[in-house]
């Protein structure tokens, strides 16, 4: 879906982590936007119809699912809390580091850093927290009070979109719905392949799956400190199972509307 812009950007196009202190995933209060959500006709969906906006373009649609609409300015207060839906997505397809947007994999090795408040039992993990580059470990650790008591840091061969994590609608008398979820908040995870249910999901995230994951020593620290994303809730994940996600994982939410 191409670069989402940052409104600070250091001179190589990356955020500059000493001027905004947050991580690129997360979102900002001044990026909230009204969504207008509508059921719209669309031949080709299963059921002839789907979720959409008042003013819907291609673009809104990816994995089958209509993907939550926020501003990219990066304009208020950073909320920790939080994830931005499109820039958490830019990280997963792109593998790039949730903290600075630079490449996750490792220079020499090509495997994918990532850093969790807890261990991870399975070979394999479905998640929806970006990796942390190599380089960003240390600073997150530092920053963020859930890394400094207990910091895990795996690497992984690489990973694969399985799935988002979204509110799910239903049509009842031509007046929307926001059905129950599984997760707070009203949140679902719908793998890729629940075709019919992804066309009355708004995704606010997109999950992906690991595999190879090893676990490995934490980096030696290095450059400026910065805030992080993982004091954001994260959530063991009983509907992974329920929905046929796989298990020994964690899946974290992202929150907020
Ligand atoms: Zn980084």
């Amino acid at each position: 879906m191409g670069h989402v812009p940052a409104g600070a950007a250091a001179s190589d196009g990356r955020p500059d982590m000493t001027a905004v202190q947050a991580p690129y995933v997360t979102a900002f209060t001044g990026e909230h936007v009204a969504l207008n959500l509508a059921i719209a006709r669309h031949a080709g969906a299963m059921t002839k119809a789907r979720l959409s906006y008042r003013d819907p373009v291609d673009e809104d649609w990816m994995f089958g699912a209509l993907w939550a609409r926020q501003a990219t300015n990066r304009v208020g207060d950073p909320d920790f809390r939080a994830l931005h839906t499109l820039r958490q997505r830019e990280c997963m397809l792109g593998r790039l580091c949730q903290v600075c947007q630079g490449s996750a994999a490792d220079p020499s090795s090509g495997r994918l850093w990532w850093v969790w408040p807890a261990p991870v039992a399975a070979s394999s993990a479905v998640l929806s927290k970006p990796p942390t580059c190599r380089a960003c470990i240390p600073k997150a650790i530092a920053a963020c009070p859930s890394l400094r008591g207990s910091a895990h840091v795996y690497t992984s061969d690489d990973y694969e979109p399985r799935g988002v994590v979204g509110h799910v609608f239903s049509d009842v008398g031509g007046v929307l719905r926001m059905q129950e979820g599984l997760l707070p908040g009203r949140l679902w995870e719908i793998p890729l392949d629940a075709f019919r249910r992804l066309e009355y999901t708004l995704a606010r995230a997109l999950i992906v799956r690991t595999w190879g994951l090893r676990r490995e020593h934490i980096p030696r620290p290095g450059g400026p400190t910065s805030r992080c994303n993982a004091d954001a809730p994260t959530i063991d994940s009983p509907a992974s199972a329920a929905l046929g996600m796989g298990s020994g994982s964690r899946a974290s939410a992202p929150s907020g509307m």
